[in-house]
């Protein structure tokens, strides 16, 4: 259908008719209800705050069981995120529950980067539904979904303020994730304390710019409620899975040797408020809102940044297919460009080695002419050497024949003499 059709298409009155009796499209509602409840939900948790500040034992208390955890030790040398997937059931509803654990958080003496480890889990877990929505063959239908729909900050109760650490992680996390920050182990600050306490850290989140969850107040029915349970942000908690008698009922509390604080008194801690804020009313908002707002924007970021986009330079509506052509061409023609360039570097190689083999080659030759000079020079001097031995040699040999006739001539003449003697004598 052509844009100006579907425009006037969807510009067209539409118009009421009513029915002559019962059609039974009413029931759509009861139809969703039915197909959720069969297909069940789930439900991802990201706990994030010191080692031994209660988180293990608040999800305990929570979900009213008792989840597999081992103690984290406080020597992590750096932060990681621990998933754990239940299947848990209330009447027929079936929930796949994760609760996903910052191990180490805090415990590093240099903390500058434990947000990263967080933030890149929260990013993976989009990019996993991100990679199986992009698939030719998806299956979302029963494709499980990890992406993180709260991350319940535990902060430590000093009665004083934020520490850098937390307002640094919640200030990177504020765009990934609904944030809702609690004060753990309430029981040991006092009442006036958590009060001012309470101020100073919504007070610190807003000059600090840190967006956190507000429980939403566009639905009638939990307008009211959501509202007043904003106001009491951020929650401040006890947890417990130990049971104490109360009066003649048992109650997880906590016992101390001048009282009990009981985890779902009201005035004694927020925990009721928490709960019901998190699991009983808003849990299916905390759903959308991540799938509606952190998902898409992380969706739409990885895909501009991949190059799509809606429309073009002009304004005027983009195709999917169109930006698929423009970059497949673009690509192209990188590509091609590339090639030429490797091209020409390989040819410009080939040149540089040539003219490197050849005044290799120049410098052998004239090595080679420098020694063959020497060789001859030497061989030269030795002839000449050779002949002058030769000429002294011949002269020796002259002497020593002139000095053997002469001794032989002196030994004749001696052998004479004693003759002539004799004769001599006898005259
Ligand atoms: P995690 O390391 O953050 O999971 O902390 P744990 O849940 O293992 O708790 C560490 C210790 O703190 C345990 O001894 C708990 O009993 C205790 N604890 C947990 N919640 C509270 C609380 O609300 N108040 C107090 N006073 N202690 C708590």
């Amino acid at each position: 259908m052509a844009a100006t059709d579907l425009e006037r298409f969807c510009n067209e009155e539409k118009r009421n008719l009513s029915l002559g009796g019962h059609v039974g499209f009413d029931s759509l509602p009861d139809q969703l209800v039915s197909k959720s409840v069969t297909q069940g939900f789930s439900f991802n948790i990201l706990c994030v705050g010191e080692t031994g500040i209660g988180k293990s034992t608040l999800m305990n208390t929570l979900f009213n069981t008792t989840f597999e955890t081992e103690e984290a030790s406080h020597y992590e040398n750096a932060v990681r995120l621990r998933p754990r997937t239940y299947d848990l059931q209330e009447s027929n509803v079936h929930l796949k529950l994760t609760i996903v654990d910052a191990v180490g958080f805090g415990d590093q003496i240099n903390k500058d980067e434990s947000y990263r480890p967080v933030v890149d889990y929260i990013d993976t877990q989009f990019e996993n539904y991100l990679q199986e929505e992009l698939k030719i063959r998806r299956s979302l239908f029963n494709y499980h979904d990890t992406r993180i729909h709260v991350c319940l900050y535990f902060i430590t109760p000093t009665g004083h303020s934020l520490k850098s650490l937390d307002l640094v992680t919640m200030k990177k996390l504020d765009s990934k994730v609904n944030i809702i920050p609690i004060i753990a182990k309430a029981d040991t600050i006092s009442k006036s304390e958590l009060h001012k306490f309470k101020i100073k850290i919504m007070s610190e989140l807003v000059s600090n710019g840190v967006q956190i969850y507000q429980f939403p107040t566009d639905d009638e029915a939990v307008a009211e409620i959501n509202s007043v349970m904003n106001a009491h942000l951020p929650f401040a908690v006890v947890g417990s899975t130990e049971e104490v008698k109360v009066g003649n009922k048992l109650v997880r509390a906590r016992q101390y040797p001048w009282g009990v604080v009981q985890v779902e008194n009201e005035s004694h801690c927020d925990f009721v408020k928490l709960r019901e804020m998190l699991i009983r009313v808003n849990m299916e908002d905390l759903r959308e809102q991540t799938h509606t707002r952190h998902y898409e924007l992380y969706r739409r970021c990885k895909l501009e940044e991949m190059g799509f986009k809606d429309t073009d330079p002009d304004s005027q509506p983009f195709s999917l297919q169109e930006t698929y052509e423009t970059k497949r061409k673009e690509f192209l023609g990188e590509l091609q460009k590339k090639e030429e360039e490797m091209r020409q570097m390989f040819v410009n190689k080939v040149k540089e080695t040539e003219s490197e083999l050849k005044e290799k080659e120049r410098e052998l030759h004239e090595k080679f002419e420098h020694l063959k000079r020497i060789h001859q020079e030497e061989k030269r001097k030795v002839e000449e050497k050779r002949r002058e031995l030769e000429e002294e040699m011949n002269a020796f040999n002259k002497r020593k024949l002139a000095v053997e006739t002469l001794q032989s001539q002196s030994l004749q003449a001696t052998s004479q003499q004693p003759l002539k003697k004799d004769k001599d004598k006898k005259n």
